[in-house]
Parts: structure tokens; sequence; C-alpha cells
């Protein structure tokens, strides 16, 4: 599973080609794509099937033989994106010497400083002329050696540097890609790289979305293997742990859903996002689609809907902070969970998690019968936390449901710690969720 793992982070360096993994996941697993714009209402019990939402967002499905009023839904959420750089429009910056940076602009809260002098490189989609200006046609870019590098001040300009070190996301993090010989070739230089890497003419590419990443790969780290190591494990990690779950889903009753959502990290207010009615209304149309089939008992499908949603029960994975050993007082006193001591369950008296002593009495008991140790999240109480999917959710779906995730160390940096133990504990506690309730 860990292979596994390390294959999904290698292949996903931002949130497109994340989704774009998924897909050949699912396909590889005999889910069938389907596109939100068709009619839905031929879905029938038994039908694994998947749709994409701005490239960035999927959503997998099993349906299951009885109604969703009678069972619920099973949902498991997580989310495709990671703090990153995206490159902005007319990015080029000619400088002295012939040296060309990138314009970007920061996306959600990375830890600026893990970014510098790594050789990076660029993912994400390109948007190019289609038949006509309503239709334009989309390709996924993954430039797969290194490109560019954000160089850090030599510590001879600032020998406070060690002392903390205001960066300015401007200024500071611009990397830099060539060395030209005149700065004329600094016109539409990034439009030309990209048609060469995708094979088609500069005039035909209207926009981008283009970010940069860490070419390093994930790997194993520690005397025993215990670690691994990779950028975008959060949330990438929880995402691939839901997939890895609703491939071998084997409750034929109730209908399954693996939800991906993106702009997590941005506050999820995108069409793709959690706070967007997309899987709301995907759940809807495959409900009437089911009672549309005469399956259930005989009433209006809105009814069977409100029905359903108060049976179903969502687990919104994202990921944890572990006890970091040199920050012990940055920990709550009783409950800090340790790297390996298996999935969290996040608690916020402040209702920033979803989680009630209810749903997370849920995940415990899921816990238990996988035969996986649980551990519990809760703030220290001078310290803010974050927030994540689950809450969000609920302002378009009133679900049930509880916020968990595996511990990491160093959440929003380029390069994140999380243990191989918890990674598979956390797949056996999905996949008993997705099992015939017992
Ligand atoms: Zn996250």
């Amino acid at each position: 599973m860990i292979d596994s793992l390390i294959k999904f982070l290698d292949s996903s360096p931002c949130n497109f080609l994340a989704v774009d993994t998924a897909r050949r996941l699912l396909q590889g697993a005999g889910f069938a794509e389907r596109s939100l714009a068709d009619s839905l209402a031929d879905v029938k019990a038994g039908d694994r099937f998947f749709v994409t939402k701005n490239d960035s967002a999927i959503f997998a499905v099993t349906v299951g033989e009885k109604a969703p009023c009678e069972t619920g839904f099973k949902i498991i959420a997580a989310h495709s994106d990671s703090p990153c750089f995206r490159i902005k429009p007319a990015a080029e910056i000619p400088g002295e010497g012939g040296v060309l940076r990138l314009n970007t602009e920061v996306y959600g809260g990375p830890i600026l400083y893990t970014w510098f002098d790594r050789p990076l490189s660029l993912a994400g989609r390109v948007i190019l002329r289609g038949a006509d200006a309503l239709h334009p046609f989309t390709r996924l870019l993954h430039i797969k050696r290194p490109l560019l590098t954000i160089p850090h001040l030599a510590i001879h300009f600032n020998r406070a540097v060690n002392d903390g070190n205001p960066l300015s996301k401007q200024r500071d993090m611009l990397p830099i890609i060539a060395i030209l010989n005149n700065n004329l070739e600094a016109d539409d230089f990034l439009l030309r790289l990209v048609a060469d890497e995708l094979g088609v003419a500069k005039g035909n590419i209207l926009d981008f979305d283009l970010m940069l990443y860490d070419m390093q790969g994930a790997c194993r780290f520690g005397v025993n293997n215990e670690f691994i190591s990779s950028g975008r494990l959060d949330d990438l990690s929880m995402a691939h742990a839901a997939l890895m779950a609703i491939t071998s889903a084997s409750d034929s009753q109730a209908t399954c859903v693996a939800a991906i959502f993106d702009n997590e990290e941005t506050g999820s207010g995108t069409k793709q996002g959690a706070a967007s009615p997309v899987l709301a209304s995907l759940l809807q149309r495959v409900n009437a689609a089911l009672v549309g089939q005469g399956l259930g008992p005989v009433g209006s499908d809105n009814e069977q809907f409100a029905q359903a949603i108060q049976r179903s029960f969502m687990i919104s994975a994202d990921n944890a902070h572990a006890y970091h050993p040199n920050y012990p007082g940055k920990y709550d006193p009783t409950n800090h969970p340790s790297l390996g001591g298996g999935p969290c369950v996040k608690i916020n008296a402040n209702c920033k998690y979803m989680t009630d002593a209810r749903s997370a009495a849920i995940f415990r008991a899921l816990c238990e019968q996988a035969g996986v140790n649980c551990q519990y999240f809760v703030n220290h109480s001078d310290v803010a936390g974050g927030s994540t999917l689950g809450n969000i959710l609920t302002g378009q779906i009133d679900i049930e449901g509880v916020d968990v995730g595996n511990p990491i160390l160093a959440m929003h940096s380029a390069r994140e710690t999380a243990s191989t133990a918890d990674h598979e504990a956390m797949i056996r506690v999905m996949t008993r969720f997705f099992a015939p309730a017992i």
C-alpha cells in the first residue's frame, strides 16, 4: 500500500494531476467515467462510477442495492489541493545578466522557506482553442524535469538570517528558469515552453493554471522505514486512502462515496470546493435515479433524499498534527497524537470540526472493528487551530460526520512527514466503513 501511495503522490504534483491519477486508478478498478453534464437517470444498483468537476475534484460512487432512504449514504471526503505557487499571467521577468524569473502568486498557506533551493518543475492544465469560444479544450501538463529553483539570499548578505527572516511573497519567492542571450527571448517564453511540451502551436494556447512543484519524489525513511516524506501528504494521503477504500468497497446494500474536493486550502469557496452544492446535487441525482427505477418505498424523491441524508454518515479525512518532539509546549497536555499511533479523531469545543461524541464514538467503533488504534487531537487551549472540510460541507448537507486524519509533522511544508503504519491503518478503517455494518 505504501508503494501505491508513493506512486500516487509522485504522479500528482498538483490538484489537476491528482484528479487525473485518481481517474486512472478508478478506471483500473472498473469504475466508469460519467459526466455531470449528462443525465444520471440511468444510474442503477451495483454501478461503480465517478464524475469530475473542473478537472480538480472527483467523486467516486458505488451504488447500493437498497434505497438510500433505507441505508443512508456512506461518504469519505478529502481534498486534492495543497499549498503551492501558481504562475501569474505575463509571468516573465527578465533581469540583469539575462537571468529570467517567473512571477508567481502563493496558493494557500505554505511554509515559505521550505521551498528555497530545491529543483522545481511545472504542472497543471493548459486551455487550448476549441471548436468555439465557449468550448475550449483542456490538456494536462506535467513537466518531469527540473526547470526552476527559488534561490535563497546568501548568508553573507544577511548574517541574522537564522534569527528570524521575514519573507516577502513578491520579492523573495520568485523562481529563476533560464539565462537568456538577450531580453527579447523573454517574450512569450513560458508559452513557447508549454507549446513545445504539449506539441501544440503557441497561438492555440488561450490560458493555463500552472503550479510549481518539488521535483524530489516521495520516499520512505527511518531505520525501519517507518516514515514517509513527501510534498502534498496533506491531503493526498487521505485522498489515496479513500480511493483504496472505495475501490474495495464490499457493502452491496448502501451507496458509498469517496469525495475529493478542491480548494480546501483557500476556504473551499469554489464550485469544486466543499462549500459548493456539487456533492449534495450528485447525491440527489443518484437518489432520484434509484427512486425513479422503483427502488425503495413509494414517495417523492425529495422526501426520500431528506430521509437518506438523516441516515447518512461522513468521514471527513484531512491530516492532523503529530506530536513534535522539539515543541512539546505547543500541544494539548493529554491529547497529542503520535506518529505511528493510529488515525486521529479531531475535536474542537467551538465546533471548527464536525466531530461530536456520537460521531467520534462511531469512528472509534470502526477502528476497533478494523483492529486499529485510535487517537484524539485537540488543540492546546492557547493555540488557535485550523479548520477543514467537515463543517463547511454541513452548510450544504445536514449530515452527521466526524473529522479525522492521520498525524503528520510539518504540515504545509514543501515536504511533510507521516507514518507508514498510520497510512495502512487508515485504509483498514475506511475499508471497514465501506463494508457491511456489523
Ligand atoms: Zn488538509
